[in-house]
């Protein structure tokens, strides 16, 4: 046996001796600064950035069992550190002079990043439209979800341009003329992710500021790809409900589990991303099929204690049905009601 990446053990150790054991607190508070001081410090904003910017460059295997193990932990920690890669990721691959003046910073964990870009999928509704002013962008509308608001540092903000392009460009994750966040929602779950709307009302940035600008159908093609595949929290929160089950009741859920698991990964390491798109539709919804049996039985096993807001379990069912949601395009969506309807 291999031993386990630098990076899966560190994950452990923060989900095992801080993550966890505040779980419940968190939940019905925010997360705390100081747990997000401790993911910066441990080199997991880095993950997916280049080693020549101080990143890991790890492997996809890596990047799926940190993320299982820190929200099965802590579903909104988790969520706002997820928020940074895909401004890692968007700069990794952005040949934008942005690149060199963020890239390093976010990788290392000195910035932590959010993004707003879920919007952009209502296409051919827009609302966030940019255009150009000056030598900038203008941004107006507003972003329904923004999540991190008061954690993070910089903003990875998307907007539809009048000639149909994507265009995501930084900016500071503050109040400034132009932009104005609504008080943090109060949520069924993951409240503690300090989740805000953004009013955009002529938000001026720089054209420095852009990592991306591509024609809407282009990136859509690539977006959509990556919304067929099942997300690994929703493994890690699945395994976090069987720990709360007797071994009888645990075992064919730990089994079906282990199957739509393997198989799903085995989809995304070994077939182009383009390939096989209903079966990781299937398994997506299958995903989702047993973290919600797992937490429902988590429910019943506890009984009427789970009902206290305090309680594992009901947290877990809680964030269960979030990420039933979280990035849920209208294909997921149809696939999932189908698997319900059947
Ligand atoms: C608590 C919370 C926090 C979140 N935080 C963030 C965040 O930080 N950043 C971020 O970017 N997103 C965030 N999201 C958004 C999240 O990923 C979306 O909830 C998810 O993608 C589903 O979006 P929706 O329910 O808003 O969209 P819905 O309106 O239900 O749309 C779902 C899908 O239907 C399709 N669709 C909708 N309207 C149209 C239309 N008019 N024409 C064509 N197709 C359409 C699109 O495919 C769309 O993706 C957050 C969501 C929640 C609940």
């Amino acid at each position: 046996m291999t031993a386990p990446h630098p990076l899966v053990t560190r994950a452990r150790r923060l989900a095992d001796d801080l993550l966890a054991p505040h779980a419940e607190q968190v939940d019905q508070r925010e997360v705390p600064v100081s747990h997000l001081a401790e993911i910066r410090r441990s080199g997991l904003l880095g993950l997916n950035a280049p080693r020549e910017y101080g990143g890991a460059a790890a492997p996809g295997a890596v990047v799926r069992e940190t993320a299982e193990i820190l929200a099965g932990a802590c579903c909104s920690t988790w969520f706002v550190q997820t928020q940074h890669h895909t401004p890692v990721l968007t700069l990794a691959g952005s040949e934008a002079p942005v690149r060199d003046r963020l890239l390093g910073r976010l990788a290392t964990g000195e910035l932590l990043s959010g993004v707003a870009y879920a919007h952009v999928r209502a296409y051919p509704r827009v609302p966030v439209r940019v255009t150009r002013e000056r030598t900038g962008r203008r941004f107006d509308g507003t972003v329904p979800w923004y999540t991190g608001w008061g954690l993070n540092d910089v903003l990875l903000l998307a907007g539809v341009t009048d000639a149909d392009e994507v265009l995501f460009a930084f900016a500071e994750a503050r109040e400034q003329p132009g932009l104005r966040a609504s008080a943090p929602m109060r949520l069924a779950a993951l409240t503690a992710a300090r989740t805000v709307s953004l009013e955009l009302d002529g938000l001026w940035l720089p054209e420095e500021a852009v990592a991306l600008r591509a024609p809407h159908d282009r990136w859509a093609a690539a977006d959509r790809l990556r919304t067929l595949n099942a997300n690994p929290a929703v493994f890690g929160l699945t395994e976090a409900a069987l720990t709360l089950l007797d071994e009888d009741t645990a075992a064919p859920l730990r089994a079906r589990l282990a199957e739509v698991r393997r198989r799903s990964y085995a989809l995304i390491d070994g077939a182009a991303p383009h390939e096989h798109p209903a079966e990781r539709l299937a398994l997506r919804t299958r995903a989702y099929g047993v973290m919600q049996a797992a937490t429902t039985a988590a429910v019943v096993a506890g009984g009427g204690r789970t009902m206290l807001l305090a309680n594992k379990a009901q947290r877990l069912a809680r964030e269960a049905l979030f990420l039933m949601v979280q990035g849920q395009t209208a294909e997921s969506r149809t696939a999932h009601l189908d698997a319900l309807t059947a």
